[in-house]
């Protein structure tokens, strides 16, 4: 995962309590363990790739609860893969794209719950199921922050103080 960069150009606290992996989620019908962890963000908030990579599923219903329901893409980026929940249906990558590190490929989507980009992440390929706690991996990507500026979305690994600057 060396390389890979932050889906935000800042860094929210994913490790409040019930917005981490395996936070408990109950309703009114089930309970079940949370499958990723939550970037709280606002509504519009642009997510970027994390590596270069290519969609291999979504968009596709993620929350319908909500109106508009939100959305997820799967991304393959090498050897992980990462799930982006909790986004907008409109300006989302579709499968089979191509996409660049640091390149725009969603927005979060407005939720009931407070609204936040939701990442999941796979070793290997996308299998349900078999997600892995995002935490260690967010926690590298978190020191390399995508930019975004009047030219469009782009990554600046190069700017030594950017880093240091937003933290
Ligand atoms: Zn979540």
């Amino acid at each position: 995962m060396a390389g890979f960069s932050f889906p935000l150009t800042f860094v929210p606290n994913y490790t409040v309590v019930g917005r981490g992996y395996h936070a408990l989620r109950k309703s009114k019908k089930e309970t079940h363990l949370h499958k990723g962890v939550d970037l709280m963000a606002e509504v519009g908030t642009p997510v970027f790739a994390v590596a270069d990579g290519i969609v291999v599923d979504g968009p596709f219903l993620f929350a319908w609860q909500y109106n508009p329901p939100s959305h997820a893409i799967v991304v393959k980026h090498g050897p992980v893969t990462v799930l982006y929940g909790e986004i907008q249906l409109e300006g989302a990558k579709v499968t089979g794209d191509s996409v660049l590190q640091g390149e725009k490929i969603a927005a979060v989507a407005r939720t009931g719950t407070g609204s936040m980009l939701h990442i999941q992440v796979y070793k290997g390929r996308y299998v349900k199921g078999k997600e892995i706690d995002p935490t260690p991996y967010l926690n590298v990507w978190r020191t390399n922050l995508p930019k975004e500026d009047d030219a469009g979305p782009r990554f600046e690994r190069d700017r030594p103080d950017y880093t240091s600057a937003r933290r």
